[in-house]
């Protein structure tokens, strides 16, 4: 089903809804349409152009942050689909602190990489390999990233969650 990107009144993205619900927002005032879709919904006596991004009229206070999910598209999309060993495509997750070792299944200890950097890495520490990380893994923040993790990166989304830490690359592969 298509979907809609909703901004709050200060462009910050909140979320994602159906694009009948975004419609529906934007009948009653509460929303504007600020990027059309594609979609064109068809009534008796009108037709109206579906949006792809509404920004509501009044500012909505966001009570608290959500953690993001920690999925493989999200380190993915974090570590901008590259090994951050060697720069080739990702295709593996590592944890950084291998599992065997006890390290935890979380944001600060899993990194995108290849599967030869992941075979050739194997059971051993940074430090036993000799191997540096680029950058400190972190868990990302904000709602750009949580709807990146719904798996529709619809280009007309770009510039509105380019401002909250996403990137077209990070985009392209989440
Ligand atoms: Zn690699």
């Amino acid at each position: 089903m298509p979907q809609t990107l909703v901004l709050n009144a200060t462009y910050e993205p909140l979320g994602v809804v159906s694009d009948r619900r975004a419609l529906i927002l934007v009948l009653n005032q509460r929303a504007q349409c600020v990027e059309e879709s594609e979609t064109v919904l068809h009534y008796a006596g009108g037709s109206v152009t579906l949006p792809s991004v509404v920004r509501l009229n009044k500012f909505v206070r966001i009570p608290y942050r959500h953690a993001v999910p920690l999925s493989r598209r999200a380190i993915f999309a974090r570590d901008g689909g590259k090994c951050v060993y060697c720069l080739a495509p990702a295709a593996s997750i590592d944890h950084v602190m291998p599992r065997s070792r006890g390290g935890a299944h979380a944001w600060e200890n899993v990194v995108s990489a290849c599967h030869k950097c992941n075979h050739q890495k194997a059971d051993r520490t940074l430090k036993e390999i000799g191997w540096k990380l680029p950058v400190v893994p972190r868990e990302p923040v904000g709602a750009a990233w949580r709807i990146l993790g719904t798996g529709r990166s619809d280009v007309r989304w770009l510039s509105y969650l380019a401002p909250y830490g996403v990137d077209q690359a990070q985009a392209a592969s989440a």
